[in-house]
């Protein structure tokens, strides 16, 4: 009775972690990346009121943005990939996809949560890391991508927006921000990353607040 009932349960647990994930790549897939992302802001904002050395906790939260505490999310989105598909076919595009995802897990850090969003797009949560960490880790997965020959189809770039994650009204406008970076890196020449914020300090693109719209979740 009691093995029968622990395979029940681990046929179970096998089943709810199978739909977390993406079959070709086994990242985890779009479905899963809204409850991650309300995680981890519930997450940061305990870490915020737990120093609270300070009464507000507006002032703490920009001490710990200071400092360069804060998560990032990351859009990357495969260059001219349907170009791939009709030059080579479907499984040499597939064969792309499941490389470009191993050079993702070889990059990034066990922490850094890693999705498949859709066809040729991934998105990746970096764990708090200062800017420049996050562009040159960012940076070196792009020049990762551009330098591996893959098989047959040869040499292959991918574009890159991210935007920080800060407690903000609505979490998801976050990846509305990251997506106007990468769209800024595909207009301008692709094979390139680009940070939202600085693009908007630079007067490069507009800020704009709660526009939510772009993006269409499941
Ligand atoms: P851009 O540089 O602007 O991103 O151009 P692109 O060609 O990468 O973008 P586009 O959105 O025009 O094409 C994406 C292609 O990805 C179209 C589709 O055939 C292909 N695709 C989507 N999902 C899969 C998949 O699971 N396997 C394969 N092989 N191809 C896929
Ligand atoms: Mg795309
Ligand atoms: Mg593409």
């Amino acid at each position: 009775m009691i093995k029968a009932i622990t395979r029940i349960y681990g046929n179970f647990i096998h089943l709810l972690v199978e739909s977390e994930r993406d079959k070709l790549t086994g990242l985890f897939n779009r479905c899963t990346f809204e409850v991650r992302l309300k995680r981890l802001l519930v997450k940061q904002a305990e870490l915020i009121t737990d120093q609270k050395a300070d009464d507000q906790k507006v002032v703490v939260e920009r001490r710990a943005e200071s400092h360069g505490q804060q998560a990032w999310l990351v859009m990357l989105d495969i260059d001219h990939f349907k170009k791939v598909n009709d030059d080579f076919g479907h499984v040499y595009g597939d064969e792309v996809l499941l490389i470009f995802s191993q050079v993702m897990r070889d990059v990034f850090r066990k922490k850094d949560l890693q999705f498949r969003f859709g066809g040729e797009e991934f998105v990746v949560i970096l764990e708090p890391i200062p800017l420049e960490h996050a562009k040159s880790a960012l940076e070196r997965f792009r020049l990762s991508i551009e330098q591996y020959e893959f098989p047959q189809v040869g040499h292959i770039s991918v574009s890159i927006g991210f935007a920080k994650i800060t407690q903000q009204d609505y979490p998801l406008e976050v990846l509305n921000f990251a997506d106007k970076a990468l769209y800024y890196a595909k207009e301008n020449g692709r094979n390139q990353v680009h940070n939202y914020h600085e693009l908007v300090q630079q007067g490069r693109i507009n800020h704009v607040e709660h526009a939510v719209g772009d993006i269409e979740l499941f």
